[in-house]
């Protein structure tokens, strides 16, 4: 494995030239198109070295905005401002989301796509480097997830490829997109429907996490449909005259409670779960409007299909045993996912060449002081060796999980999704702790490392036309052969954009003191006044304990 340092431009020079020409002694002499490659590549990492200062800030800035899905309106303002500064063409509001946006450079083909999700987690709000529970705004949402470290790491690549692309005229189209409202699984399929992706040769995902590394065929996991199921009643006197009223309240209790029971006899792979969004306005009005909000995840469509009719007809027998009636509505959908085998063994080639990025003390003191915190049976800090490449799951062995709408994208164009270790390991996900490390030089270091990847494997894209080739061979004749995409939205199904409005409408004035000024302070740690890092020298209180 060749270590590259984050930092020393010379050192990367010397550690790229002394691995490729391991590969001239050990191959063949590389023809000139390759070594032409070869010095690009080492141009695109010294540029992206260059860049660590943009990087850091990016991820610091969309940190403390930590906005929540559909509402990342200074996200987006300060992504797309970055990308214009750049010389990136931007378009915005597109599938009619008004935080949804495309930034394009370059012409002609390939067309390579570059996404990453924007959005937050509730009641996430955090310090960075500490490593115990303690919000900067307690209540608020924050970045829970690290959805604040993937786009700033795709900029960072694109700018860095922008400029070998001028400096050589090579010709293509980079192409930028955010994740919206991915928590909600609410934005890719409509960008898909919609057209999007239509022109677009590759797309290279990224998503954080704790290696460097990358899959290809079935991932684990799930895909999924988000329902909201409104039900019907009538008000009236609770105490006065309860005969008189119907209770939409009632409907979505015994929804809730057959759902229950009727979970035993589902498949094994399957995960559902629910909360009410509306259970009426006051105990002595009978509630006449209630509503319970689903994701149903499973395997495969037909599956998700079942869940969902099931669903269905839940909603059903609730109003008929209550006597209301009942509507529901799309709120989000996410296909299983399948990333390409070419692409992958690509990116697999850059992440072998970059390696993971070199851990501090202090990094390696805050990961395991959050293991310790967490109560993990082993404490073992940030990862130090590349993790391998991740293996297709066969369906039948698929024990389900989580869900990226990414799915939808990797059944319409060849797709993979690049992970970049940003993040501790160990974490329960969706949760303060996965905050703490997300702008601090563990995030930062990890986004450098992950976006000399991705410029890397968007030279191998732009430069190999034979790549492409073999990319939509994989998708047309092994992927898509048999199983096709049947997507879940209807032409008029529209995007779920009132979500988290009356979160960020009770938060963002609150917030807004607590967003980071690149101008005044050189990190986010700075202006926040933290010691990095902060770990608890004292063992917690049993009333902290008891938050486990
Ligand atoms: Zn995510």
């Amino acid at each position: 494995m060749t270590r590259i340092s984050t930092l020393v431009a010379t050192a990367v020079a010397l550690a790229l030239s002394a691995s490729a020409a391991v590969a001239q002694t050990a191959a063949a002499k590389p023809t000139a198109a390759e070594a032409n490659l070869n010095a690009m590549k080492r141009g695109v990492v010294e540029h992206v070295d260059g860049l660590a200062k943009v990087a850091q800030e990016a991820v610091d800035s969309v940190f403390s905005f930590g906005e929540l899905g559909f509402q990342e309106v200074e996200t987006s303002k300060y992504l797309t401002g970055l990308l214009e500064k750049n010389g990136f063409t931007v378009t915005r509001g597109v599938s009619g989301i008004p935080t949804a946006w495309v930034a394009t450079f370059g012409s002609g083909k390939p067309v390579i796509a570059l996404g990453s999700d924007i959005d937050g987690i509730p009641q996430s709000s955090q310090k960075p480097g500490v490593a115990y529970k303690d919000p900067i705004l307690e209540g608020a949402p924050g970045h829970g997830e690290g959805h604040n470290t993937g786009m700033p790491l795709n900029i960072v690549a694109a700018i860095a490829v922008k400029r070998v692309m001028e400096r050589e005229k090579l010709p293509g189209t980079i192409m930028l997109w955010p994740g919206v409202a991915e928590e909600q699984l609410a934005s890719k399929a409509w960008f898909v429907r919609d057209g999007m992706f239509k022109d677009v040769d590759v797309t290279l995902f990224t998503h954080v996490g704790n290696n460097l590394n990358v899959s290809w065929g079935a991932g684990g996991g799930n895909g999924m449909m988000s329902v909201e199921y409104t039900f019907e009643g009538e008000t009236a006197h609770s105490a006065g005259a309860p005969w008189r009223g119907r209770s939409a309240l009632d409907a979505v209790e015994l929804m809730s409670v057959g759902w229950q029971y009727r979970r035993e006899h589902l498949r094994l792979s399957q995960r559902s779960h629910s909360i009410i969004v509306n259970g009426g306005d006051q105990p002595n009005v009978v509630p006449r409007n209630a509503s319970i909000w689903f994701y149903f995840r499973e395997n495969d469509q037909p599956h998700i299909q079942e869940l969902w009719e099931i669903g269905n007809k839940m909603a059903e027998g609730a109003a008929l045993m209550t006597n209301t009636t009942w509507t529901s509505r799309i709120l989000g959908t996410a296909y299983p996912q399948h990333f390409n085998k070419p692409v992958a063994d690509t990116v697999f080639a850059n992440i072998q060449r970059v390696g993971l990025p070199e851990w501090s003390e202090a990094d390696q003191a805050l990961a395991k002081g959050l293991q310790k915190e967490l109560g993990n049976p082993t404490q073992p800090g940030m990862a130090t060796k590349l993790a391998e490449m991740g293996q297709p799951v066969k369906n039948e062995d698929n024990m389900g999980g989580g869900s990226d709408d990414i799915g939808d994208v990797s059944w319409n164009v060849p797709t993979v999704t690049l992970r970049y270790p940003s993040n501790i390991p160990g974490l329960p996900g969706h949760n303060w702790s996965s905050g703490i490390a997300s702008a601090t030089p563990i995030a930062h270091k990890g986004v450098v490392a992950g976006a000399k990847v991705q410029a890397m494997t968007i030279l191998d894209l732009l430069t190999k036309p034979e790549l492409i080739t073999a990319a939509w061979d994989y998708f047309k004749n092994v992927q898509t052969k048999d199983v096709k995409y049947i997507p879940f939205l209807k032409a008029d199904t529209p995007p779920a954009i009132h979500l988290n409005e009356a979160i960020l409408g009770k938060y963002r004035e609150q917030m807004k003191p607590f967003y980071y000024d690149p101008s005044k302070f050189p990190t986010y740690l700075d202006q926040l006044g933290i010691k990095y890092p902060t770990v608890r020298t004292t063992p917690p209180s049993p009333q902290q304990d008891e938050q486990h």
